[in-house]
């Protein structure tokens, strides 16, 4: 017995069981595998959902390739050595810019228009390519 994930074309999902991998298509090819829900003959096997991972999973997993390397490893040198300062960013970075506060190294989030103004005044700020973690380590 194989287990499939079926889907038919008005977007209902459900699992069936069949005989063999040749049994859906022969069923199929004669119009018997209908939809559980609303008999559409229209049903397609699902692609193998591939296997949801949480935040945390995600950033034990090995890096596929070189790219995401390279993007994990700034991304821990900036959460090691900078400041989470949250939506505050803009307002720190400018203040520091300023120098109304001591200089370091922060990282946090700011929208289009308070990083746009930030470039314009001058205030060395680069995009991250990546969300940063909400200051959690
Ligand atoms: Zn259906």
């Amino acid at each position: 017995m194989i287990k499939y994930t079926l889907k038919c074309d008005n977007q209902h999902e459900f699992e069936s069981w069949f005989q063999s991998a040749d049994a859906f298509d022969t069923l199929k090819a004669s119009g018997m595998a209908t939809c559980a829900v609303c008999g559409s003959a229209s049903v397609e096997k699902t692609l193998m959902a591939p296997r949801v991972t949480s935040k945390d999973d995600a950033n034990l997993s090995t890096p596929a390739n070189a790219q995401e390397q390279a993007l994990a490893a700034m991304r821990e040198h900036v959460e090691t050595n900078s400041e989470y300062v949250g939506m505050k960013f803009a307002q720190e970075a400018r203040s520091m810019n300023d120098g109304d506060t001591p200089e370091r190294a922060i990282y946090g989030e700011a929208n289009r228009e308070e990083a746009k103004k930030l470039i314009e005044d001058g205030v060395p700020v680069v995009p991250l390519p990546f969300v940063p973690n909400k200051g959690t380590n």
